[in-house]
């Protein structure tokens, strides 16, 4: 259940308050210019209620691994532009690399109710994902109120996460991580059945918490994409060069039979597009999973997998998927992503897509706005649906 301090439990009015976001948002390397900016804009209602109250707005994120070695590239002052065009109202930069100085905090202290700066990328500070005290302090030192809304980096024990709450008295979630933790946790404590979970992606070593803590949660769990071939192979048909991790085969089996023995229905695919390389433009064609010639790969579900699953999904009151079905990225092979989504958007149902390239896939598709749900957390709602507790919502006072 969720039980969190939330923004709206505290007075923020005339308080200096840090607030954690997750701006970590792609940059195009020839441009400078945000391409996605679903992270700023779903910062924003905690951002306006915080200006609204009257609080001093001091915002901070990461963006990129710069490891601790400030460089231009991965600076926030785009996202404190784009920030204040959306906000309608000055977002003040304040580019130094140490991100704390004495003129940040001369310029915070000379703040008035309602104004907003942002600092620079924390982890131009090599202390930051290191969860040092010193600069946890530092941070801290900054504010009154510590506000996380930071959910895309919730799984990191990192200062501006986790460490930065041991210094502040008040400190509280704001309400992106309200409602990712709500959506997320509700679906998972109490979801309404059938409860489906769809996983794909790349590699089943990626998914084994997540399978292992969601084979005794859903009531089926249908397995696609990269990650399906160790699980086609440990049935023990050939897969000719497509995805497999060799040391997952046992796991694969054990797998099967322990939903067999719990009644979860698990799904692999029972055919497959197969390309005689790994390029949009190659050969390709479907088969069954029987029949997989030696020189083809795996690039997505076949049309009879496509069935299974969507039929499945259609049977479904709660659906929470990760991973695609293939490889995406190559429209040739992108058909059973996107089946998969628009089954998704039309039922009427709980879905939930749990963030990375899943959510990447569904907005591209433009089925985002129909899902009940779309993460804005990648690894953190991985982890989530794992059952590990992320750091920075344990760190976070409860009610
Ligand atoms: P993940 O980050 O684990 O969710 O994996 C996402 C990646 O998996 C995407 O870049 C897909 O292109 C890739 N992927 C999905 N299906 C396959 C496949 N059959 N073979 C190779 N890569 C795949």
């Amino acid at each position: 259940m969720f039980n969190k301090k939330t923004i709206d439990d505290i007075n923020t009015k005339g308080k200096r308050v840090l607030l954690r976001c997750d701006f970590n948002v792609p940059i195009s390397k020839e441009t400078g210019e945000i391409t996605d900016e679903n992270r700023i804009v779903s910062s924003l209602p905690t951002i306006k209620k915080l200006i609204a109250d009257g609080a001093k707005v001091i915002l901070c994120s990461h963006m990129g691994k710069p490891k601790g070695v400030p460089s231009k590239s991965l600076s926030l002052a785009p996202v404190a532009e784009r920030l204040s065009e959306h906000l309608g109202k000055e977002v003040r930069f304040l580019d130094y690399d140490d991100v704390v100085n004495d003129e940040v905090k001369e310029i915070v202290s000379a703040m008035k109710d309602g104004d907003v700066v942002l600092l620079q990328n924390t982890r131009f500070r090599k202390e930051e994902t290191k969860n040092e005290e010193n600069f946890s302090k530092e941070l801290a030192s900054l504010c009154d109120i510590y506000i996380n809304d930071a959910f895309g980096s919730a799984h990191r024990a990192h200062c501006s996460v986790a460490g930065v709450t041991d210094f502040v008295d008040t400190n509280a979630v704001g309400y992106l991580m309200e409602k990712e933790i709500r959506i997320l946790g509700g679906a998972l404590d109490e979801p309404e059945r059938p409860f489906t979970v769809i996983l794909g992606g790349a590699k089943v070593s990626d998914k084994i918490e997540v399978i292992d803590n969601l084979i005794n949660k859903a009531d089926t769990l249908i397995i696609g994409g990269g990650m399906a071939y160790t699980f086609i192979y440990a049935k023990g048909y050939g897969i000719g060069k497509s995805l497999l991790e060799a040391d997952k085969t046992q796991y694969a089996l054990d797998m099967m039979k322990k939903a067999e023995e719990k009644g979860v229905k698990l799904l692999i695919p029972v055919d497959t597009v197969v390309a005689k390389d790994f390029d949009n433009d190659a050969e390709h064609f479907t088969v069954d999973i029987e029949n997989i010639p030696d020189d083809t790969l795996g690039v997505d579900i076949g049309e009879k997998t496509i069935e299974l699953f969507t039929n499945a999904i259609k049977e479904s009151k709660t659906v929470i998927w990760n991973g695609p079905m293939g490889v995406f990225e190559m429209p040739n092979y992108a058909k059973g992503t996107e089946a998969i989504a628009k089954t998704m958007a039309e039922i009427d149902a709980v879905t939930i897509i749990g963030g990375g390239d899943s959510a990447a896939a569904v907005d591209q598709m433009g089925y985002g706005e129909k899902m009940t749900h779309v993460s804005t957390g990648g690894g953190a709602s991985l982890e989530f649906l794992s059952g590990v507790d992320l750091p920075g919502v344990s760190a976070v006072d409860e009610k």
